[in-house]
């Protein structure tokens, strides 16, 4: 179970986070992209770090102000999609004081299907998305077998880790990196790196 309490905490670490990896994913985006991914999500996340001293009715207020708040200052192609991202999770959660394993997957469900809806990546073009589709079957699973909110966040996580290992060798096919063609092949794509961040974010934070 997590609280509204308990999103603050992820926001706050999630700046944390992505200060601390800033270097090593712009270094990411400099080999395939255009070298501001780190400095993008670092000026977003603290951006919504700045939003945690004032006060919210649920979670859902505040995911939604935050998912605002990371459209208008992180911009690029990341910007809309992780804005997108936290603005659906939103939904499943209005209401809720005490967020549960499965209304958490809820939430994970709905704001991916917002990345995808915006982004239209599918699996294998090498974008943030293939960190997202495993960590969601394996947030899922989790749940299925009777894992809380932490146990079931540290199986997506690690399942993210994997999708962004196996993005290393794909040629992209969307985005920035789609533009080198097979030059894309052989680096990490960028977004699958900050998107397992952000879930091992949530793991040491909620739940
Ligand atoms: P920009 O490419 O505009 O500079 P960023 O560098 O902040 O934006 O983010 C790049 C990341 O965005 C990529 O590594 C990829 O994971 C993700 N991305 C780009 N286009 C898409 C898309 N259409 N769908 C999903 N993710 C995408
Ligand atoms: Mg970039
Ligand atoms: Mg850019």
């Amino acid at each position: 179970m997590a609280t509204l309490d308990d999103v603050v905490a992820w926001l706050r670490d999630l700046a944390g986070t992505m200060k601390e990896h800033a270097a090593e994913l712009t270094e990411l985006d400099s080999a395939i992209g255009d070298a501001d991914h780190g400095t993008n999500m670092a000026r977003g996340t603290a951006a919504v770090a700045a939003l945690l001293d004032e006060s919210y009715d649920d979670a859902a207020a505040l995911l939604k102000k935050a998912g605002m708040t990371l459209v208008s200052t992180v911009g690029g192609a990341s910007g809309p999609l992780y804005g997108t991202f936290f603005l659906r999770m939103a939904g499943p959660l209005a209401g809720k004081e005490q967020i549960e394993a499965a209304d958490l997957g809820a939430a994970l469900r709905a704001g991916v299907e917002g990345i995808q809806q915006r982004g239209k990546a599918e699996a294998g073009d090498k974008t943030m998305y293939d960190a997202w589709a495993p960590a969601l079957e394996a947030y899922d699973e989790a749940v299925s077998g009777g894992q809380d909110v932490g146990g079931s966040l540290r199986a997506a996580a690690e399942a993210a880790a994997e999708g962004r290992d196996g993005t290393e060798p794909l040629v992209a096919r969307k985005g920035r990196a789609s533009y080198l063609g097979d030059r894309s092949a052989g680096h990490l794509d960028p977004g699958a790196a900050s998107t397992t961040l952000l879930l091992e974010s949530a793991a040491r934070t909620l739940g």
